[in-house]
């Protein structure tokens, strides 16, 4: 987030020190007592300043000497150095800028320490003069709205729009994409005519670049459904999205697509009842009556409902992040759910049957991610974590505060003569 920053701060400090150094040629008042040597003062030649960054492996001595510093010098200013930051703590990548008078070595050093703090080298006769000089910051609120052309980054923006930097916003896209990340495949789950609403809170440098950046609320419209995240730092420190209920974002699964128990669990290899041969049970059998409803444990893209093969009447769902379920074996599939339609987490897809190779009623549940199949109930998966009743009150507040702040800016809505995105089924 701070690309393009540090050369801008730098140059800033640069120009205001070459000020600086000019005033100085000037007899200050601080030495009135002083004799006042008389030496003849070439013109001096413009100064020629370059930019260096510390190597990998690379100690400050080497990169002064190779900058053009003699050995003297190079060990002055490290130990100026040292009464600032370890000079062994400097991490590889640190920016220098070098200034010389041309044809001698470099009168001024300006390394970056931090992203906030500069630490300026001044030559001064035998020695060297060190200050440290905070970059201050300011801090803003951002509201933008987005209506989405094609995808996240092709979206007609408005709110505060003037005020971002560039590149600025794919920044936030990149992060509202994570936010909603187990909640919607932005690689394929956004239509056109979906729309956004954003709080963000920067803290800016006085040359405009951002040092950090927050969401305070998000609001996504995406295929009908409203979707918000709200940041809550929990008692422990953890800084989560919850949605205006206080349940956590990055919640995905349900436990089990039916509330019943487990008849067959997961293995690349068991006694198959029917075949009467070994064959590996690459999902979960929950034995359910005839009828029972069957739920979709994460909100998804249907990819399959009908029959196939020995899984009977199946419905087998994509999910984000490459996460796909199957349902197999049910004596019907829910009115709607066909192959493209959207469901929901907790929809009912289906009901529990013994179509296909099955020897009774059950549900036979899959779970794939990426093509594999994986153990639904051995694998670690972020399950949804509400927030502790006690700390309801506090995020409701919050909450409310936050979502006032989008409201500077109305969710665009598609207008009427636009091309819709596809039918969405309910
Ligand atoms: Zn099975």
């Amino acid at each position: 987030m701070d690309r393009g920053a540090v050369p801008l701060a730098l140059a800033g400090l640069i120009a205001g020190g070459i000020l600086l150094a000019v005033a100085f040629f000037v007899p200050g008042p601080e030495a009135p007592d002083e004799p006042v040597p008389v030496v003849v003062v070439p013109a001096p030649l413009p100064p020629v300043s370059g930019y260096d960054t510390l190597g990998s492996g690379e100690t400050l001595g080497e990169l002064l000497v190779a900058n053009g510093l003699g050995p003297a010098s190079a060990y002055a200013v490290t130990e100026v150095v040292r009464g600032f930051k370890s000079p062994r703590s400097l991490r590889p990548g640190l920016i220098a800028r070098f200034t010389a008078v041309s044809g001698s070595e470099p009168d001024r050093i300006v390394l970056q320490l931090s992203p906030d703090s500069l630490l300026d080298l001044v030559a001064a006769d035998t020695t060297w003069n060190g200050a440290v000089h905070e970059v201050p910051v300011s801090i803003d609120t951002v509201v933008l709205a987005g209506l989405i052309e094609s995808s996240l980054w092709f979206a007609e923006l408005s709110g505060d729009v003037e005020k971002l930097g560039e590149d600025e916003f794919s920044e936030y896209v990149f992060d509202l994409a994570d936010v909603f990340a187990w909640k919607v495949d932005f690689t394929r789950d956004i239509r056109r005519g979906d729309a956004f609403r954003a709080a963000i809170e920067r803290e800016r440098r006085p040359d405009g670049s951002i040092r950090s950046r927050r969401f305070l609320a998000i609001e996504l419209r995406n295929r009908n459904r409203d979707l918000q995240a709200i940041p809550f730092q929990r008692p422990d420190g953890r800084r989560e999205y919850f949605d205006v209920e206080g349940e956590a974002l990055k919640g995905v699964f349900l436990r089990y697509p039916v509330p019943f128990r487990i008849t067959s669990g997961f293995s690349r290899r068991r006694y198959h009842p029917v075949l009467k041969r070994n064959r590996a049970h690459l999902g979960i059998d929950y034995g359910a009556p005839h009828g029972t409803p069957v739920k979709a444990t994460a909100a998804g893209t249907v990819v399959r409902a009908g029959t196939w093969g020995s899984f009977g009447r199946i419905v087998e769902i994509r999910h984000v992040k490459n996460f796909s379920t199957r349902y197999a074996h049910l004596s019907s599939i829910a009115r709607g759910v066909t192959a493209g339609a959207f469901v929901q987490q907790g929809q009912i897809i289906g009901r529990v049957g013994s179509t296909g190779l099955a020897t009774g009623p059950h549900l036979h549940y899959e779970f794939l991610q990426a093509g594999t199949h994986r153990n639904p109930a051995t694998l670690e998966l972020p399950s949804a974590e509400r927030l502790e009743d006690e700390h309801v009150d506090a995020f409701r507040v919050e909450r409310d505060q936050a979502l006032a702040l989008l409201d500077a800016v109305p969710l665009p809505v598609p207008s009427s003569d636009s091309t819709a995105g596809p039918a969405v089924a309910e």
